[in-house]
């Protein structure tokens, strides 16, 4: 399996053509004026349960309506805004507005499960579980509405200080998934300590399970752990009808993909939940 290519061009700030640091800086300060100034946006993953054909939860993923160079992917700009110390001031901006647009749509009357990504230094930073549980009471939600996607590699940088942060949010009762799962080097059993609620296998493995028997056993063999564990098991990255199939059959709770929808803007994504009918369940035929 090759490595996660960034899909969007170019970043925002490329280290290795840049020796000055002047464009860097430059960079920083129109990111840091994009946070404060209301520049970033949330596009919304519909997160389908199998075992219902419900959708029950959506992924949030951040976008940044550049002034000049238009709608940013987060390739070009999450490594400079964790870099640069930005991370924790995106991450509240995240944070707020998907749970502005989950208070809303459970007022038009669907409780979506909003699942936000989190990056390494929130998960150093001990205040980050006080200041999710305000977030979540200032919008009126309970804590089960919220899901946090961590990657192995928060694991890397201060993992005692890590697992107590986790911990404490678990304790406030928001959902921990571990997202991009099989791309990291933890150990099994390490994993397996860590106060998390869901696993979410990595795209290349649930891309490659129909045309390969070996990511094919590697899905299963993640159910498995994953159940053994309790845990939720999500698959990421499903971009065809045979692979939900194949999902499905082998008792797979969640799946997320382009074959589903592509991230969409809010109303997109409620127009899409509207018009969506029971016939479309993707179930094993
Ligand atoms: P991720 O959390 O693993 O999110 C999944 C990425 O795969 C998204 O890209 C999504 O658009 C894409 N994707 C979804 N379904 C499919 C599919 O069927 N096929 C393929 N090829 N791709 C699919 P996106 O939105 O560009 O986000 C990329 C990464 O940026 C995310 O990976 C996540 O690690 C990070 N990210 C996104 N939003 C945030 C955020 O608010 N905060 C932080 N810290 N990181 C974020
Ligand atoms: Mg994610
Ligand atoms: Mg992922
Ligand atoms: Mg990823």
């Amino acid at each position: 399996y090759s490595a996660k290519a960034g899909r969007s061009g170019v970043a925002v700030y490329d280290d290795a053509r840049d020796g000055s640091g002047r464009h860097r800086l430059e960079a920083v300060e129109q990111l840091r004026a994009g946070i404060t100034g209301g520049q970033l946006l949330l596009h919304y993953q519909p997160k389908l349960a199998l075992a219902t054909g419900e959708v029950d939860g959506v992924e949030a993923l951040v976008r940044w309506q550049h002034p000049t160079r238009g709608l940013l992917f987060p390739d070009a700009f999450i490594d400079l805004a964790e870099s640069a110390g930005l991370m924790s001031r995106l991450t509240t901006a995240v944070v707020d507005m998907a749970l502005a647009q989950c208070r809303a749509w459970a007022d038009d009357g669907s409780l979506l499960t909003v699942s936000v990504n989190v990056s390494p230094s929130n998960l150093v930073d001990e205040e980050f579980p006080d200041e999710v549980a305000g977030a979540l009471h200032r919008h009126g939600l309970p804590a089960a509405a919220l899901v946090l996607e961590v990657t192995e590699s928060i694991l890397m940088e201060d993992r005692e200080r890590a697992v107590r942060v986790l911990s404490r949010l678990r304790e406030t009762g928001v959902g921990v998934s571990i997202d991009d799962y099989g791309t990291g080097y933890s150990s099994l059993a390490y994993l397996a300590a860590l106060p998390v609620t869901e696993l979410k296998l990595d795209r290349v493995f649930v891309g490659a399970m129909t045309g390969s028997s070996r990511a094919a056993s590697i899905v299963t063999s993640t159910l498995q752990l994953a159940h053994a564990l309790d845990l939720t098991l999500v698959a990421e990255g499903a971009e065809d009808q045979a692979t939900v199939d194949a999902l499905a059959t082998l008792g797979c709770d969640i799946v997320q993909g382009y074959h589903l929808s592509r991230p969409l803007p809010a109303d997109q994504l409620w127009s899409w939940l509207q018009d969506r009918k029971p016939s479309e369940v993707p179930f094993p035929s």
